[in-house]
């Protein structure tokens, strides 16, 4: 096979060497041809010219004697010249005298006088003539500086293919011989040659098949010896390498032996981890899906036994035998055992040491135990969680529904407040009203008497009456607003006529502890609120009042207000030079009740800012406060604008 390979390489490479040869010898035969033909050319003008010469000379007494038969017959005579193919003698002008042409068909020559006319080159020294015809041959005959005629000579241009011809077609067998010879030659010596590199093949194959044998110097040229040389260098070397990939691989092949079991035992690791993650299995199934994992990870399942106790469990393995090939650990839980783990080897174990298991079960025994020792202690801890969760449950139970009771309660008793309130304040107001009324008639009664003491006493009853009644309406306010009862009448309400009327009412207990209070014009400028008209003026008497209750004697309060930018709502402020109130007084003020660190020097209940805060709301409103302590406060509300179109409409 490797034979006719080689052949058949060495006669592809001869074909085409051959066949290059061929090649050049045809471009050679081509270049040579038309050399050869120049040649040839050259050759024929030079017999032309010596033949014109002579002819000239010989024709020239018989045209002076115009002896034209003689004249014919030298032109027959030279026409045995080669390759001629007529012969013409003309006059001075080219009018032809004689002429002897071949015949094409008998290749002989006869006379052709035709009685015309050539036209001679104008140039006498051309000889040739048309330039392009060098063939042509044209002789002036002259004698004593005196032109007679001309001879004409006109070769048969069919030599040059001829020539040509001969020349190729010697090129071409020599080309042929050349191919042939070239081939042979080529082809024997590449034969050998290849001979000798096929060795050199085979040996490199060989080694690269793993046969390191050596290879003989001797394969007939310098080259192939070196190239044998350099081989049997490599293959010495590659004997070396192979040593070294044998060691390698067996080292490669402990390795992985070691990687496989140590990923046996990873996969036993995530499976063990997986069957102690599992949900809803009993613990007697969690140790038999263990046991059996354990059986299939050991090298030898066949002969692996299994036991685990554990937590009032023991589970073994199908075919379950004790024997003294074996590897234990406990499961220890705060150093405490709680169980244990035995694997066993059957007998008929053919490991010849003393402990056939390997270092990696070793290992997975422990490393199982552990893991079985976290599972219980997380067991343990999640059920400690939930007993804990259902007991923090049952208490959060217990506690809401104590707190709805209380809820419950709190409410029932802050209805039965707002129910005594307003019962009891109507109950008040009755005899208080009576009071009042006998009062205000036995002041009548005495308006003229004498009794100054009397009147006086009775002015004072008068005046604790109203005073009580006011009280005794607060309350009564207040059960109101937090049974939803009061109902407020809003209307357009004009803001200074309220202050007109407020004002007179608050004068004499302010001038009493001469504190001046100033409303300012913008109070009449601004247009009129929506409001319920008896409650705006309930709740800016409750702000003038504590402005004057809170103030210092002498002091000072402002009344004044303002319109929104988007003419929306109007601010009424009531600003006061008083004892004014810290933030964390500011959060309790609104609460019912709340009196700011009185010695009950000031009369109060803590309602009438709670009563405020209601009415304005009630009203759509906002109120706020800010203050300073020592300085006074500045308490403020905001309520609504009446609509254009309704402005006038003021009850
Ligand atoms: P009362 O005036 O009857 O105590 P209020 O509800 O009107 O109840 O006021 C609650 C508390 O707010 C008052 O006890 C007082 O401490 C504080 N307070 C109200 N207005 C002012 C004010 N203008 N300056 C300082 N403290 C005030």
């Amino acid at each position: 096979m490797r034979i006719l390979r080689r052949q058949k390489l060495a006669t592809q490479t001869s074909a085409i060497a051959a066949v290059t040869l061929l090649f050049l010898s045809l471009i050679f035969g081509w270049l040579q041809s038309s050399k050869e033909v120049n040649l040839a050319i050259t050759i024929k003008q030079r017999e032309i010219q010596a033949l014109a010469t002579t002819l000239a000379s010989t024709v020239l007494d018989f045209m002076l004697d115009q002896n034209l038969a003689a004249i014919e017959n030298i032109l027959l005579n030279s026409s045995r010249f080669p390759d001629m193919h007529a012969l013409l003698i003309t006059d001075h002008v080219g009018n032809i005298l004689s002429e002897v042409r071949k015949d094409t068909e008998t290749h002989t020559f006869s006379p052709t006088f035709r009685n015309s006319a050539l036209s001679p080159p104008a140039d006498s020294s051309v000889k040739f003539y048309p330039d392009h015809n060098p063939i042509d041959y044209w002789q002036k005959i002259s004698y004593a500086g005196e032109d007679y005629g001309w001879v004409v000579i006109i070769i048969d241009k069919a030599f040059i293919k001829t020539v040509r011809d001969d020349t190729l077609l010697a090129a071409l067998l020599y080309g042929a011989a050349m191919m042939i010879a070239g081939f042979l030659i080529i082809h024997i010596t590449l034969n050998l040659r290849l001979r000798s590199l096929q060795h050199c093949t085979d040996f490199a194959e060989n080694l690269v098949s793993g046969q390191h044998n050596q290879l003989s110097e001797n394969q007939g040229s310098s080259e192939l010896d070196g190239l044998a040389n350099s081989l049997n260098i490599a293959a010495a070397k590659l004997n070396q390498q192979k040593q070294k990939i044998d060691e390698k691989t067996a080292l490669l092949e402990s390795k992985n032996k070691q990687l496989f079991n140590r990923i046996k035992e990873l996969n036993c690791i995530y499976k063990l981890s997986n069957i102690l993650s599992l949900n809803d299995i009993t613990l007697q199934q969690r140790l038999e899906q263990i046991v059996a994992l354990i059986v299939q990870t050991w090298q030898h399942p066949d002969l692996t036994s299994v036991r685990i106790t554990f937590s009032d469990h023991t589970v073994l393995s199908d075919n379950f035998t004790e024997s003294e090939y074996q590897v234990r650990s406990s499961i220890q839980s705060d150093g405490i055992d709680i169980g244990k783990l035995e694997v066993f080897y059957g007998k008929s174990t053919e490991e010849p040491s003393s402990s056939p298991f390997l270092k990696e079960e070793h290992y997975l025994v422990d490393e199982i135990c552990h893991r079985l020792a976290l599972y219980f202690k997380r067991e343990q801890l999640t059920q400690q969680l939930v007993t804990q969760n259902d007991q923090l449950e049952q208490r959060v139970h217990e506690r809401t529904l104590e707190l709805i009771d209380a809820k419950v309660r709190a409410e029932n008793a802050n209805q039965a407040k707002s129910d005594f309130l307003s019962r009891m304040s109507h109950e008040l107001r009755t005899p208080l009203n009576a009071i009042l009324g006998f009062s205000q008639l036995v002041l009548l009664n005495h308006k003229h008497s004498e009794d100054g003491e009397l009147t006086e006493q009775i002015e004072h009853i008068n005046n604790s009456g109203n005073h009580l009644l006011t009280l005794v309406n607060e309350v009564l306010d207040l059960a109101r607003i937090e049974n939803n009862k009061l109902l407020l009448q809003l209307e357009p309400v004009n803001l200074a006529e309220i202050v007109d009327r407020t004002l007179p009412m608050v004068l004499e207990s302010a001038s009493q502890r001469g504190i001046t209070i100033t409303a300012d014009e913008s109070i009449r400028k601004i247009p009129n609120i929506i409001a319920d008209r008896q409650r705006l003026q309930q709740v800016v008497i409750n702000l003038l009042s504590n402005a004057i209750k809170y103030n210092i004697d002498d002091g000072e309060i402002f009344l004044s207000s303002s319109i929104s930018k988007d003419n929306n709502s109007i601010t009424v402020t009531i600003r006061d030079t008083g004892i004014g109130l810290s933030n964390e007084e500011l959060e309790r003020i609104f609460e019912p009740f709340e009196r700011i660190n009185h010695d009950y020097t000031v009369d109060g209940m803590g309602i009438g800012l709670t009563i405020t805060r209601s009415l304005v709301q009630l009203m759509q409103g906002n109120i706020g406060v800010v203050s300073t302590p020592g300085k006074g406060s500045k308490f403020w509300i905001e309520l609504k604008i009446v609509e254009k179109k309704y402005q006038s409409m003021v009850g």
